[in-house]
């Protein structure tokens, strides 16, 4: 497959289960490699330091910002930054694999402005905003505070949904899948993206 050079941008918002869906992607395209974010969110139990996030402290992530280090990062929440290291990406086109991103929705925008069609920019939207809310309950990773965030902002980022090349609807996780897989495919084969 000719993926050299090329990105796939997943996004959604909160809730949508694009983790899931970039989880499959990676274990179905092993061309594909992940760009671990650097964020100075809190680390979750389950995380892990350079698989899941680089987790820094916020002075070194404003160093690194001051610096131009991150290709975009956004305040994703108050007070909780996120960025694509440049380095990152970097290194992964250089070793000749193509790049998957699992950010937020401005950031995705952004990435898709800078590389154009070397990149595919899927947004994943849950059948309704309702279900959206019931998964983030669900979740329980969140304080009440920091729910009520995560569903504001991502009833704004429904909005958004127009601004990428494709959508998928994930309302059947293995329809969503196979959806998914198959625009994956057509992009990493498709010649003129390269
Ligand atoms: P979480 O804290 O749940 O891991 O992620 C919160 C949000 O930040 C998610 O929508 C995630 O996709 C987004 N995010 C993760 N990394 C980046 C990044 O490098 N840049 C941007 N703009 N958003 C990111």
């Amino acid at each position: 497959m000719t993926s050299t050079g090329k990105l796939l941008i997943v996004t959604a918002p909160s809730g949508a289960g694009k983790t899931t869906i970039v989880r499959h992607l990676l274990s179905t395209f092993p061309q594909l490699q992940f760009s671990v974010s650097a964020t100075n969110r809190e680390r979750r139990p389950m995380e892990i330091n350079g698989r899941d996030y680089y987790f820094i402290a916020t002075p070194r992530f404003r160093e690194l910002v001051d610096n131009g280090a991150f290709l975009e990062w956004e305040e994703v929440y108050t007070d909780q930054y996120y960025g694509t290291l440049r380095s990152e990406v970097d290194r992964i086109l250089k070793a000749g694999r193509a790049v998957i991103f699992d950010i937020d929705v401005r950031g995705a925008l952004n990435l898709k402005k800078t590389y154009g069609d070397k990149a595919l920019a899927i947004f994943i939207q849950p059948p309704s905003l309702e279900t959206l809310i019931e998964r983030l309950n669900r979740r329980k990773t969140e304080d009440p505070g920091s729910l009520k965030k995560r569903i504001e902002r991502a009833t704004e980022e429904l909005t958004f949904k127009d601004h990428f090349d494709r959508t998928v609807v994930n309302d059947d996780l293995p329809q969503a899948l196979a959806e998914t897989d198959a625009m994956v495919r057509e992009f990493l084969s498709d010649p003129r993206s390269n």
